[in-house]
């Protein structure tokens, strides 16, 4: 893909289906990938603290969450073809994981939230195989969450942590589990516990 630059953020020139098929290839070759939803509030904060910026760029897809990044791109003169919410992919993907039995890990947000979105996965997408569910507080530290992760061979890391500290958590962690499409999903899992 091409990339806009948006405050110094590259965001990726591609549609929600084209996201979503680079997605689905990542999968299938078991590479892993770090995708960021990127939205207005992640561009301020990337512009103004460093190290989140060289967080942000580690990425290997970071896509406009949001129609403020998609105006900002077309006020710049390198328009972005359309919005791909970060809720939408993460549904997306969750579709592709219905579809062909993908492994889903779940990491984050409050013990209740987290099990009330999980089982609304099982519902909605019954063939996700969900090898992971576990609340989004626990110690930085704690080096047994990540062998878990790596023991649950994921195809799909979803990461519910708050802006900053859960693509924090990804670069840090998803070299040592070496597969998987990771994701920050913010409030998502808040969303599907509905
Ligand atoms: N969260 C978490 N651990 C933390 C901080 C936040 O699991 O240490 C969860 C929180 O419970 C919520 C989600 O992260 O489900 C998103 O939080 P918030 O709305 O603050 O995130 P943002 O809007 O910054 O992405």
């Amino acid at each position: 893909f091409q990339t806009v630059h948006i405050l110094g953020v590259p965001f990726v020139r591609a549609t929600m289906d084209e996201v979503v098929s680079v997605i689905h290839a990542h999968v299938k070759q078991q590479k892993p990938c770090f995708i960021v939803t990127a939205n207005p509030e992640i561009v301020m904060k990337a512009n103004e603290e460093p190290t989140y910026m060289a967080t942000i760029q580690q990425a290997d897809y970071v896509v406009a969450d949001g129609i403020g990044v998609v105006k900002a791109a077309e006020w710049l003169g390198t328009p972005l073809p359309e919005r791909v919410a970060g809720y939408d992919v993460l549904c997306r993907c969750l579709q592709l994981a219905d579809e062909h039995q993908y492994r889903v890990y779940m990491i984050g947000a409050k013990e209740e939230v987290v099990q009330a979105a999980a089982q609304h996965i099982r519902h909605r997408y019954p063939h996700v195989r969900l090898v992971g569910v576990r609340n989004g507080y626990f110690d930085w530290n704690d080096k047994t969450i990540v062998e878990e992760v790596k023991q649950a061979a994921p195809d799909f890391v979803f990461v519910a942590l708050g802006m900053g500290k859960q693509e924090q958590w990804i670069a840090e962690h998803m070299h040592t589990v070496g597969r998987g499409v990771w994701m920050g999903v913010g409030g998502s899992f808040d969303v599907l516990a509905g």
